[in-house]
């Protein structure tokens, strides 16, 4: 028997999208919010690009693809959030929509049903008080990829029962992720220490200490990751990232936070990363552009 049958995810982006296509491929009914039709389209649209492109790799079946979206129901109507187990919101990182829309779906959801936020740095125990239960609310930390990075942060709010955190702890094991527990302080326990590392590193491109290849290059092999930390950045999103690090500057006012002068430029031109075509590595522009 699974700890939640059926799951609400709350926005339909990078991670929504990830995240409802985990639960869904693990057997669980997922009904998904967006703001309007054409984001809620392309959000299936990807979820089933992603499913056929694990097919034509070998690591899905057909019918394991045709499964999972099967198992995947799309609204713009927050009211069709009524019946689910577990919420988990992965709306952008604004406290504003997220306390707004959690006010919403707390009303509309059941009492004793668990409300979760994929929040990177907003504080829980804030998000949380938004809510009138507020010992239901939780964080739920995935990474980016969802469907492939295995490790899931849970996070207890000041208010959070502590039932609820073990129930999301199972619920991490029963997908197949594994989870670790983190305080809830900016970033918790990952971002807490990537967000410095990827500021460092941004401010280290803006000096020229070397080019944003061979910045990744070194650091790729140099410490043995899997990515280099700029194509990281273009992953993340560079709009993300700020959002992310600009929260948890104002909450420690500790510069290592601070965004950097480079990042703010660059999302204020556009350049977002892959999902607006052009970061910091991704595009067709030569690395030099973007630094300058
Ligand atoms: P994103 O910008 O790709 O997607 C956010 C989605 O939320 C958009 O599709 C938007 O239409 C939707 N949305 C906004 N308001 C909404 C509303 N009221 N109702 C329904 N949908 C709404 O952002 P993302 O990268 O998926 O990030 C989502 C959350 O996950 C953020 O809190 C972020 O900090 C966190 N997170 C991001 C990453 C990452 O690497 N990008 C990793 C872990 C956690």
């Amino acid at each position: 028997m699974s700890t939640f049958d059926t799951v609400g995810v709350l926005g339909l982006g990078l991670m929504g999208r990830g995240i409802a296509q985990v639960i869904a491929q693990s057997g669980l009914a997922v009904t998904v919010l967006e703001v309007d039709r054409d984001r809620l389209d392309t959000g299936v649209r990807a979820i089933g690009e992603f499913l056929a492109e694990g097919v034509r790799r070998g690591k899905v079946t057909e019918s394991e693809r045709a499964a999972t979206l099967e198992r995947i129901t799309g609204t713009t109507d927050p009211a069709d959030l009524k019946p689910v187990d577990l919420v988990i919101e992965a709306v952008v990182e604004n406290p504003e929509v997220k306390r707004d829309l959690l006010g919403k779906i707390a009303a509309v959801v059941r009492d004793d049903a668990v409300v979760a936020t994929n929040t990177s740095a907003l504080s829980v125990t804030d998000l949380a008080a938004s809510v009138p239960n507020p010992g239901r609310v939780a964080g739920l930390h995935f990474f980016n990829p969802a469907p492939l990075m295995p490790v899931v942060e849970v996070i207890a709010a000041v208010q959070t029962e502590p039932g609820v955190v073990d129930r999301l702890a199972a619920f991490v094991g029963e997908i197949g992720k594994t989870s670790v527990r983190a305080k809830d302080r900016p970033g918790f326990l990952v971002n807490r220490l990537l967000m410095p590392y990827l500021n460092d590193v941004i401010a280290e491109l803006d000096a020229e200490l070397a080019t944003a290849e061979d910045i990744d290059v070194a650091l790729k092999l140099g410490l043995g990751y899997r990515m280099g930390p700029l194509e990281l950045l273009d992953l993340i999103g560079l709009d993300t990232h700020e959002h992310a690090t600009s929260s948890a500057y104002r909450a420690t006012l500790d510069s290592q936070f601070a965004p950097p002068p480079l990042l703010r430029q660059m999302v204020a031109a556009g350049y977002l990363g892959r999902k607006s075509g052009r970061g910091f590595r991704f595009g067709t522009h030569t690395a030099q552009e973007t630094a300058r």
